[in-house]
């Protein structure tokens, strides 16, 4: 047995068809009063939905959640509850909401309930990202964490099979490299095999039977564990090449998850024999890499970074930048063998 640490930061979750109806419920037990709902514009309906439920608690919606998390957004929403006298958030939808919602906590330590409506696992990580004056920042701070976590698998009835498919990849990606993490403890890796297992049984109905409840609670829960892992342990190749690629040329976030992560495992396959093992045992298949892949083009996501927008000219300073800065990952990261991924990546080659 490997030595491991295990320090678990403590987040209600609540998960259940229908658990929205006990938002009022769960922000009284937050001590708050008055509550603020987050949002994205085109999920004004489900913020609409949520503020219903909050009663006498519901202070105003703020629906101008957007991509990457512009400070200046933030700073409006904190300035919303001060002059409503709220003193709690609601953020329900994806990753951008609940990054504003994290944005807001740490401004201002308020608290923060989340429902999200993505597979993308935000909301169990102290993980925050922001852009101010025109610059990315990422950092770990437990106070943006949410206290409170609800989960309602029917508000990912509407989420379309296009962003469900990428979404759910995106899940999947932070269970694979838990499994191989620097500081992987023996419970993240169960719970990013029966994350890998949940999400890689459950996609493939979400994205053909687009009414199937119980898949989308299946992947809903798989992407609860995955979000777990990735708060829990420390991420590899893959997730800095795909911060690198969305960063440098502005590629979308799950999306690139998608089709990176069978070329990420496919290039630590070697070096991580018992991690990828569990994978593709998880995934139910010979060989993980392969299984990746395979179930991508089973979602009809895309496979390759020239269909998603990234320049053939952009891969050699791609590979310079994830080349440089050194951190952990099982095989050394060095200039030609991350142009070779990026290559293979870049024309959705499938993993030998
Ligand atoms: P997103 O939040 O950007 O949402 C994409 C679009 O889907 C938005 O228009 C949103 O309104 C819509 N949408 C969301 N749920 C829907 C639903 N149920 N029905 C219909 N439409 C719906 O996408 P995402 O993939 O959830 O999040 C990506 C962002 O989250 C990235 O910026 C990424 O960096 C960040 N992220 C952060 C962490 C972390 O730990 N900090 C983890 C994962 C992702």
């Amino acid at each position: 047995m490997r030595p491991f640490v295990y320090d678990q930061p403590a987040a209600r979750v609540i998960f259940g068809i229908g658990s929205l109806d006990r938002l009022s419920g769960e922000v009284k037990r937050l001590g708050a009063r008055r509550a603020i709902v987050l949002s994205t514009p085109e999920q004004r309906g489900d913020a609409e939905e949520a503020f219903r439920r909050l009663g006498e608690m519901a202070a105003a919606i703020y629906a101008e959640a957007v991509m990457h998390v512009p400070i200046e957004t933030a700073r409006a929403a904190r300035d919303v509850a001060r002059r409503l006298d709220a003193d709690c958030y609601v953020a329900i939808g994806g990753g951008s909401t609940i990054g504003l919602g994290k944005a807001i906590a740490l401004e201002t330590g308020m608290p923060i309930l989340a429902v999200p409506t993505t597979f993308a696992g935000s909301e169990m990580t102290p993980i925050y990202g922001l852009t101010e004056g025109g610059i990315k920042k990422t950092g770990r701070d437990r106070k943006v964490l949410p206290r409170t976590v609800l989960y309602d698998p029917a508000l990912t009835m509407t989420l379309p099979a296009k962003i469900a498919g990428p979404s759910g990849m995106n899940a999947i990606a932070h269970c694979v490299e838990g499994l191989y993490a620097e500081d992987a403890n023996p419970v993240m890796t169960l719970l990013a095999a029966e994350g890998i297992r949940a999400l890689s049984r459950s996609l493939p109905i979400v994205v053909k039977e687009p009414a199937n409840l119980e898949a989308r609670s299946d992947a809903l829960y798989g992407a609860w564990l995955a979000g777990t892992v990735l708060g829990n342990v420390g991420m590899a190749i893959h997730h800095k090449l795909c911060h690198t690629l969305g960063g440098a040329f502005n590629l979308p976030h799950a999306e690139t998850h998608t089709v990176v992560l069978p070329h990420a495992v496919e290039f630590n396959r070697e070096a991580a024999p018992e991690a990828i093992e569990i994978a593709a045992g998880a995934l139910g298949v010979r060989d993980a890499a392969q299984g990746l892949y395979d179930l991508a083009a089973r979602l009809g996501a895309p496979l390759a970074l020239k269909d998603i927008g990234m320049p053939a000219e952009g891969l050699d300073r791609a590979a310079k930048l994830a080349a440089e800065n050194p951190y952990y990952n099982p095989r050394p990261v060095e200039y030609s063998g991350v142009r070779q991924l990026l290559e293979n990546a870049y024309s959705g080659k499938r993993p030998a």
